[in-house]
Order: C-alpha cells, then structure tokens, then sequence
C-alpha cells in the first residue's frame, strides 16, 4: 500500500511539472513578431538583419512628409536583402489638392504602389493640422474628395492606416500635459502644439472627422495609429473599437502613454480588444544614422516593451523615467498583439 502511495505521488509530481513545462512562458526570441509601425529610410541590410535575429517583421511606413519615390526607393532596396521580412505601406501627396485632376493622380500613383506589392495606405496628421484648401479651410480626413480615393483603397482590398489629431496632450499646456514624451515633442513642435493654435481644428473635431469618414466607409479595413489617439482613456478607445467593427490600432509611440493610466484597465483593454491591438513601435532609421547603434536602440526597446507586456517584472519603458509593473498578458493574447492582428489587418500571409 506504502508503495502504491509512493507512486501516485510520484505520478502526480510528474504530472505537475510536466503541465507547468506547458505552461512555461513564452520567451521573446520564440515569438515570431511583426512591428506595425517603422520608418525606413536608409539602404543597408543591418537593421533588418538585427529584426530577423530578435524574431520580427517589420511594415515599413511611407509618410507625406518627406519625398515619396525616395521612401519607395529605400523600401525596394531592402526587398532586395530581406524579401520576406518586411511589408510596406505608401502615401499619397496631398500637393495640387484644389486642380481637378487630383483624384485621378492619386489614384494612378496608388496603383503603381500596389502593383509593386504596397499592403495599404497611410495618411498623416498633415490632413486635419496642416494642409487648407484654396478657401482657406482645413482640409479634414472626411472630406469628400477622397471619398473616391478610399473606395479604391477598399475595391483593391488594401488596408487604409492613419494617423489623425494627437495624444489629448497636444491641446494643453506644457506644464499640464500628462506624458513626458509630449512635454519633450511639443517643446520642439510648437507647430504642432495645439494649444498654441485654438484657431485650427479641437481634438473632438479630429477625432469626429475620423468617426465620419469610417460611417461613409463602413467596409474599408482601417488601422489607427498610436491607439487611435485615444490613449488617455482605454473608455473611449474601447466604445469606438466596439462602434466600428472594421477597424483595430497600433500602439506606436503610445506605449508609454499606457504608464499614466491604471494598470487594472489597462490589462482588460488588452485582454477585451486583444483581436483589435497592433504591436509597433514607431521607430525610423535615416540614411545619416549609424545603423547598428540604432539597430541596439530598437532591440532594447523590443525587449522593454515584450517584458511590459509578457511579464509582471517592474519595467521602465522607452520615454519615461518610472517603472512600471508589467501586464504579465496571456500568451494567447500575445500572439495577438505581436503577430496575427498584423497578418490580419495588413492581409499579410
Ligand atoms: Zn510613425
């Protein structure tokens, strides 16, 4: 009988160990991982060499800020060194707005991008902040000229991706603002610093254009960048997920915005919207930085971000000074963030 006892204790010790081994986390290097958001502007192989070690994709992002057919150009050449470890998205130029032909020139670009294998769309907050039409009158993200534009978006089954307004920050005083990270930008963007401009567009108005443009566009599959600007309230952030059924967000830049809120909330936004949440980190590399410091800058900050998110260890995440505890998210919902919301919403096979 002792002996009998000895060995269903022995059995279920086993058992034990055996189904914590299951269970045993998953560690970063494991993962395959995509990075929803960067910026490429530079020709060498390092930084991608450095991404495929660490386990990552990366969608590389053409913004209407600086010239289009160099970002293009840079894309294609790291095609050439990493065919499958990267996706990209185009822009469009919002140059000749008002001349009749616009629509057109758009459309024609956009296709000569998708037939060279662009996987979507990203339009800036230029659109909202910037650009005026020949009346004088911004130029918002729902106005009715690129209703055309987005319809070709939705028929050639690409995805549309924008960055619209700002963290709420932007519309406060530097001294009021809640992240870091916006203190230190605006204090070298006054242009950008909202507060500074009451005349132009209000947050709500940035966030309403987008609301708009997504109910004359129900179909197209939409992704807002840097949580939708919504970080300051996981609230808002779910009701317009739950409002508009086709669209998800990255969380480029806005990972430390996460920091100022409670921790509880934050982990049920994770774990409510875990379909609906794009890792990416934001980062661009330019042809006059050194790509390997850059490459360990990026790793570090991969690492940092994964034990946030994977972990319940005190982590310090890029841009701020605190540490935090980590989210310790299941690994089905890291999946999610880091790999198939990606696959997904970019059609990314
Ligand atoms: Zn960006």
């Amino acid at each position: 009988m002792k002996r009998l006892n000895q060995i269903i204790t022995i059995s279920l010790l086993m058992l034990f160990f055996a189904s914590g081994c299951a269970k045993k986390k998953i560690q970063f290097s494991d993962l395959p991982k995509i990075d929803a958001h960067f910026h490429i502007r530079y020709n060498g192989p390092e930084f991608l060499d450095q991404a495929v070690k660490d386990n990552f994709k990366i969608i590389g992002i053409l913004t209407d800020h600086y010239d289009l057919v160099e970002q293009e150009n840079f894309i294609l050449k790291q095609w050439e060194h990493h065919p499958n470890d990267l996706l990209y998205l185009t822009a469009f130029s919002m140059q000749g707005w008002d001349k009749p032909d616009w629509q057109e020139k758009t459309i024609k670009w956009l296709h000569s991008a998708f037939e060279k294998g662009a996987a979507g769309v990203k339009v800036w907050k230029d659109i909202g902040m910037e650009y005026k039409d020949r009346d004088g009158n911004f130029i918002m993200i729902d106005n009715p000229r690129f209703d055309p534009i987005f319809d070709y978006i939705e028929s050639q089954n690409k995805t549309l991706t924008a960055h619209i307004g700002e963290p709420k920050d932007c519309w406060l005083p530097l001294d009021k603002m809640v992240a870091e990270s916006d203190r230190e930008y605006y204090s070298h963007h006054p242009e950008y610093h909202m507060y500074l401009h009451p005349e132009y567009p209000s947050y709500e108005d940035q966030i309403h254009s987008v609301e708009h443009l997504l109910e004359k566009h129900p179909h197209i599959r939409y992704v807002g960048c840097h949580l939708a600007s919504m970080e300051s309230s996981p609230e808002m952030l779910g009701k317009f997920l739950d409002k508009y059924p086709n669209t998800a967000v990255d969380m480029g830049e806005r990972i430390d915005d996460l920091q100022y809120l409670d921790q509880t909330e934050v982990r049920e936004l994770f774990i409510k919207y875990q379909d609906r949440l794009l890792y990416g980190s934001d980062q661009g590399i330019k042809a006059d930085q050194d790509p390997l410091a850059f490459s360990q800058k990026v790793h570090k900050i991969w690492l940092n971000d994964w034990k946030y998110f994977s972990t319940d260890s005190l982590v310090t995440i890029h841009n701020t000074h605190t540490k935090v505890r980590g989210l310790n998210l299941p690994r089905k919902v890291l999946e999610k963030i880091y790999l198939k919301n990606a696959q997904k919403w970019y059609n990314w096979k």
